[in-house]
């Protein structure tokens, strides 16, 4: 099959990650015979200091014009020291997300046996946990009508779902969920709020299609509590934008290192497949990078963009086996890692190269 992805490296550490997850795909693509072909184009503070713009317009054509985007990330320490100035790499980001309709944002959050210990959590609430969340990302109060008092002393935000904005996401999760253990935590806050209810409603209307998953609704401020007391209980997360927010980031802990974290935003059309870390200045060309979130990325644009389940599982794997044999990169290196297991990115890149390779032909 021919598939072609646009490579959006943009700032600080996001070409030394996306180079890597673009050599994994060239190598899945050799061995299961598929064509990848890769376009690159500018975003963030490398698109602005080339073109004066965050996401310049051939970006956004390229993008238009691919079957995925795989994005590096954007952000530069010189916008953080001037919150003031105006043209910024994050809206090169925010642009491209709503110029592809991206209403759903999917995270898995799975641990390696082999970094449980990096956790915070104990090893025995961790070990298995495997949850994919979808998040709501174009609604609900961050988009929703605010304001103030003209005496500025009352402030509001608003907080709105239509019936077709919680379907399509939902759709997406319960089909995921159909595809993997068949539960569906749903998350709201039904008992307080009336866009709750609707979620509910909505969600609890869905399940008659999908009698095969089971459809457990939770309140937010108890899924804030069982996901720490107990993870190994979810299997697909589906919630609105703000509750999204906060509980994709209290569950990024569950996984040990940002370095770890894919992600993906996902429309009716192309989606955009990211790690959840930034641009790591503090680390940006030194090979300190860890690859492993973008090539996870890549793993993820395999599945749920090309329907390439065997392969992306292969990467997956890949990714597991390196992680077995003892290699880290610094940012998940734990305290008995012996110096010369830690990686940069370029020797930590061609083990996953070579894990993968020893996976097609297991004989060598
Ligand atoms: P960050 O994720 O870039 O870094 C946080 C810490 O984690 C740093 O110490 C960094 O070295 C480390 N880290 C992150 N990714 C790593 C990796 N792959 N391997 C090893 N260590 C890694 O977050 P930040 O420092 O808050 O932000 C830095 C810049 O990135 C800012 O300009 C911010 O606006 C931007 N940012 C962009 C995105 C995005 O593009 N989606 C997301 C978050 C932050």
């Amino acid at each position: 099959m021919n598939f072609k992805i646009a490579v959006l490296a943009g700032d600080g550490i996001g070409k030394e990650v996306t180079d890597w997850a673009v050599q994994v795909l060239r190598a899945v693509g050799d061995q299961f015979q598929h064509s990848f072909t890769f376009e690159d184009g500018l975003i963030g503070h490398a698109a602005i200091e080339a073109t004066g713009n965050p996401l310049p317009e051939a970006t956004l054509t390229t993008c238009r014009s691919a079957d995925a985007v795989l994005l590096g990330a954007v952000g530069h320490p010189m916008y953080d020291l001037d919150p003031t100035l105006k043209v910024r790499p994050e809206q090169g980001l925010l642009r491209l997300r709503k110029s592809l309709g991206l209403y759903s944002n999917i995270r898995p959050i799975r641990i390696f046996d082999e970094l449980l210990s990096a956790s915070s959590l104990k090893p025995e609430v961790l070990r298995g946990a495997d949850i994919l969340f979808y998040r709501e990302l174009t609604g609900g109060i961050y988009f929703g009508e605010r304001g103030r008092s003209e005496d500025r002393s009352a402030a509001y935000d608003t907080k709105s779902y239509s019936r077709m904005e919680v379907e399509r996401i939902a759709r997406q999760a319960f089909e995921a969920a159909a595809g993997r253990r068949g539960r569906l935590h749903s998350v709201d806050k039904a008992n307080v709020l009336e866009s709750s209810r609707l979620w509910r409603e909505v969600v609890q209307e869905l399940s008659g299609e999908y009698p095969n998953v089971e459809v457990i609704h939770m309140y937010v401020d108890n899924a804030a509590m069982q996901l720490i007391r107990d993870p190994r209980q979810f299997d697909v997360v589906l919630t609105g934008n703000m509750f999204g927010d906060i509980l994709t980031d209290e569950a990024s802990q569950i996984a040990g290192s940002l370095g770890m974290l894919p992600s993906a935003s996902v429309g009716d059309a192309i989606g955009l497949y990211e790690p959840v870390h930034g641009s790591a200045p503090d680390i940006a060309g030194q090979d300190k990078a860890n690859p492993m979130a973008t090539i996870l990325s890549a793993a993820l644009m395999l599945n749920s963009a090309f329907g390439l389940k065997e392969e992306s599982e292969c990467v997956i794997g890949a990714v597991e086996s390196v992680l077995a044999q003892g290699y880290r990169t610094g940012d998940i290196r734990q305290t008995d890692t012996p110096a010369d297991m830690v990686l940069g990115t370029t020797a930590i890149g061609k083990a996953i190269l070579a894990a993968l390779a020893k996976r097609f032909a297991p004989q060598l």
